[in-house]
C-alpha cells in the first residue's frame, strides 16, 4: 500500500500568528507531500529492481528512500506536535516534565538546549527530541537535511558493518567478497526475536 499525506490536524489558519496560513498550506500541501511521493516512487522503483534483478541504481534509490521516508516521518511529528494558537504552548507535566528535568536537569535547561541545538543545524535540517534506547533517556539531536542517513523511528533488526576494519585484514579491498561471506554468519534467531519484540512496540 502506497503512502498517504496524513491531512494537517487543525485548519490551516490555526496557528496564526505564530506560524502564517500561507507558510502552513505550502508546507503541508507542496513540500510534506512532495516526500510522500518520493518515498512511494523510491519504494516502486526498488520493487521493479528487485523483480529485474538489476541492482544498478540502488545506492541512488536507497538514498531517495532515505531522504524522502524521513522526510515524511519527521513532517508527520511535526504537524502532530504542534497545537493550535491558544492550546498548544506552556509546559510539559507529568511524566514527560519528570523525565526532562531527569535528563536535562530543569525544563530551562532543556529549553535552551533544544534552541540552541535548532539554529545551529547546518543548512536545512531539524532538531529532535528523541526517546533513546541507550538507558532510555532522552536526548536533543539534530539532523542535516532529514536523513543523514538514517530513517527517524526505524528499529534496527540486521547489520552488516561495511567500514574497511571490519573486513581489510582478509578481505582487503574486495568488500563484496566480505559480504558474501557475511551470509554464512548471519543470526536469524536473534534477528527473528528483535523483529517480533519491534513489532510488539509499534
Ligand atoms: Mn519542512
Amino acid at each position: 500500500m502506497p503512502y498517504e499525506l496524513p491531512p494537517l490536524p487543525y485548519s490551516y489558519d490555526a496557528l496564526e500568528p505564530h506560524i502564517d496560513e500561507q507558510t502552513v498550506r505550502l508546507h503541508h500541501d507542496k513540500h510534506h507531500k512532495a516526500y510522500v511521493d518520493g518515498l512511494n516512487n523510491a519504494e516502486a522503483k526498488l520493487a521493479d529492481a528487485r523483480e529485474k534483478a538489476d541492482f544498478a541504481l540502488v545506492k541512488h534509490w536507497a538514498r531517495e528512500l532515505a531522504f524522502h521516508g524521513s522526510g515524511h516521518i519527521l513532517h508527520s511529528l511535526y504537524w502532530a506536535t504542534m497545537a493550535p494558537a491558544g492550546k498548544g504552548g506552556g509546559k510539559p507535566e507529568g511524566e514527560l516534565l519528570r523525565q526532562i528535568a531527569s535528563d536535562f536537569g530543569s525544563y530551562e535547561t532543556f529549553a535552551g538546549q533544544l534552541s540552541a541545538s535548532a539554529a545551529a543545524v547546518e543548512g536545512s535540517g531539524w532538531a529532535v527530541l528523541a526517546l533513546s534506547p541507550l538507558g532510555k533517556k532522552l536526548e536533543i539531536l539534530t539532523a542535516e537535511k532529514h536523513q543523514d542517513l538514517t530513517q527517524w523511528g526505524a528499529v534496527p533488526i540486521l547489520t552488516i558493518d561495511v567500514w574497511e576494519h571490519a573486513y581489510y585484514l582478509k578481505y582487503q579491498n574486495r568488500r563484496a567478497d566480505y559480504i558474501a561471506a557475511w551470509w554464512n554468519v548471519v543470526n536469524w534467531q536473534e534477528a527473528a526475536s528483535r523483529l517480533t519484540s519491534a513489532l510488539k512496540r509499534m
